[in-house]
């Protein structure tokens, strides 16, 4: 199973990549985690990022797409994978279809889960308070959502119209959610 789980900051993307992760073995792989670990370890490519993080920006495509490239073709990544958080521009979908080209492989499906903007709002404040994040301020927060709706909103109807968008409810309890993406994908 190939996966992209596409939605706004705090709709709970990580949250169900996880559980999916588990329930199809699969890896899930989170641009967001692989920037912070890279943060945290002060590497070269954390200390490349970092502006763009702590201001709510896109990192630039040149190193995303490459850490994605590297990630996908590392052995547990052969069975499959979830994507959490890439492809979030057109550029990026252009990466990601010459990357799945090259290795010869194709999405499944891309699930978008959805909430309320004052749902997302809340769930961020939470997180902030409890992973101290850098980029859960207020400020940055609404510039996150804002570079979601301009840049990445406008990518669901490219998977729609490729026929693999499934359209997922992301409000109630994390367990049901999962439910409805796993019905969804097994339609
Ligand atoms: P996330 O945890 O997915 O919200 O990601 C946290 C931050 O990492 C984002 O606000 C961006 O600065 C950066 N980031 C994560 N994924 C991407 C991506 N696909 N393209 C560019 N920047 C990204």
């Amino acid at each position: 199973m190939r996966l992209l789980i596409m939605g706004p900051q705090g709709v709970g993307k990580g949250t169900q990549a996880a559980l999916l992760s588990s329930h199809y073995g699969i890896p899930a792989i989170s641009t967001g985690d692989i920037f912070r670990f890279n943060l945290k370890n002060h590497t070269p490519l954390g200390v490349k990022a970092q502006a763009y993080i702590d201001k709510g920006e896109l990192v630039p495509d040149e190193l995303t797409n490459s850490i994605v490239k590297d990630r996908l073709a590392q052995p547990d990544a052969a069975q499959g994978w979830i994507l959490d958080g890439y492809p979030r521009n057109a550029s990026q979908v252009v990466a990601l279809d010459a990357i799945l080209g090259e290795l010869g492989i194709d999405l499944d499906k891309a699930v978008a889960l959805s909430a309320d903007r004052d749902v997302l709002l809340d769930r961020m404040v939470k997180r902030a308070a409890s992973e101290g994040r850098s980029d859960d301020t207020p400020e940055v927060i609404t510039t996150r959502l804002k570079t979601y709706e301009k840049e990445t909103a406008p990518l669901l109807s490219v998977y729609s119209e490729r026929g693999k968008l499934v359209s997922v409810d992301g409000t109630g309890d994390v367990k049901d959610i999962q439910a409805r993406i796993i019905a969804e994908l097994e339609k």
